[in-house]
């Protein structure tokens, strides 16, 4: 099973792909964990990336493209996975769409979380208070939220056109979340 998890900034997306992954024994690969772990080790690509992070910017699409081709090239992902942060932007889109005809794969769906933007801003900030993230300050939360409403809110019609696009409600307790979309997704 081919999944894209996707959802405004706070929405759950990691979480959520993480315990999805296990229970539907899937590779998780999150753009943002793989970006934060190169700039932990101080890579070229962390290097690059990490001026974006700061301020609640998209990595541009070239880098990001780069790193999730390679990334789906590896042999764990033959027979699917969660793909969660990716695509985010329209270009992304296209790209992914040329790398899984490469690949002779198809999505099969893609799963939004709904969460509302005053929840969204909450949560962020207490996650601010217990993991140290960079970019979960106030004003780049508000960048950040801007630019998903800007530029992935809009990839969402694309999915939806397609026939692909599964919108669930992110709120109340994580585990909740988990069987709303385990329960979707059987469906
Ligand atoms: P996340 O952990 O998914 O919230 O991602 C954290 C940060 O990593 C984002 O604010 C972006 O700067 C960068 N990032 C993650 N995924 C992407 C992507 N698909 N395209 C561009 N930048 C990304």
């Amino acid at each position: 099973m081919r999944i894209l998890l996707t959802g405004p900034p706070g929405s759950g997306k990691g979480t959520q792909a993480a315990v999805l992954a296990e229970r539907l024994a899937l590779p998780a690969i999150s753009t943002g964990d793989i970006f934060r772990k190169s700039v932990t080790e101080e890579t070229v690509l962390g290097r690059q990336a990490q001026v974006y992070m700061a301020r609640g910017e998209y990595v541009p699409d070239e880098i990001t493209n780069a790193m999730i081709a390679q990334r789906l090239a590896e042999s764990d992902t033959g027979a699917g996975f969660i793909l969660d942060g990716y695509p985010r932007t329209i270009g992304q889109v296209a790209f992914l769409d040329s790398v899984l005809v490469g690949h002779r794969q198809k999505l099969d769906v893609v799963l939004a979380l709904v969460v509302d933007a005053e929840e969204l801003t909450w949560r962020l900030l207490r996650r601010s208070h217990t993991e140290s993230r960079q970019d979960d300050t106030e004003s780049v939360i508000r960048r950040r939220l801007d630019v998903y409403t800007d530029q992935t809110r809009p990839i969402l019609m694309t999915y939806k056109r397609r026939g692909l696009l599964l919108e669930l409600d992110g709120t109340g307790e994580a585990a909740q979340v988990t069987e709303r979309a385990l329960a979707a997704l059987h469906k």
